[in-house]
């Protein structure tokens, strides 16, 4: 089943000037932020309904995230779609001849398990999977 979305993930340069648009000027919470070494990304969130908005700034041009904004600048990065099982809907869409970028769930530290569609099989849109801990 799926529930809901989870996050909108957006690419920017610098976090504070990004910020004064999404906290400042539009006035949304901004509940967070947090340094996210393993992915070299620093990561503010700020709650939006029952879902939430992720600026990720880069913190290392030479990561994946740091790259992508090199070459494609600043904008949406990955929507993603939370899920009661994960494994179902994998094999639902690859049974559908869709393309993920990793078929086996990987894991976040509080049990998060996830998983990327490509954006060929999705009209350009880089789809994020989450199944919660529970
Ligand atoms: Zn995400």
């Amino acid at each position: 089943m799926i529930n809901r979305i989870n996050h909108v993930a957006i690419v920017v340069e610098d976090l504070d000037a990004a910020l004064r648009f999404w906290r400042d000027a539009l006035g949304l919470p901004l509940s967070k932020t947090e340094a996210n070494p393993g992915e070299n990304v620093d990561i503010a969130f700020l709650p939006l309904g029952e879902s939430e908005i992720e600026l990720l700034e880069p913190t290392d041009p030479d990561s994946g995230i740091g790259k992508y904004l090199a070459k494609k600048g600043q904008g949406m990065h990955h929507l993603c779609v939370e899920v009661d099982d994960i494994d179902a809907v994998i094999a639902r869409l690859t049974g559908h001849g869709v393309e993920m970028i990793n078929e086996t769930p990987r894991v976040r530290d509080e049990g998060t398990r996830y998983a990327f569609v490509h954006p060929k099989s999705a009209g350009g849109v880089l789809v994020e999977l989450y199944e919660l801990p529970e």
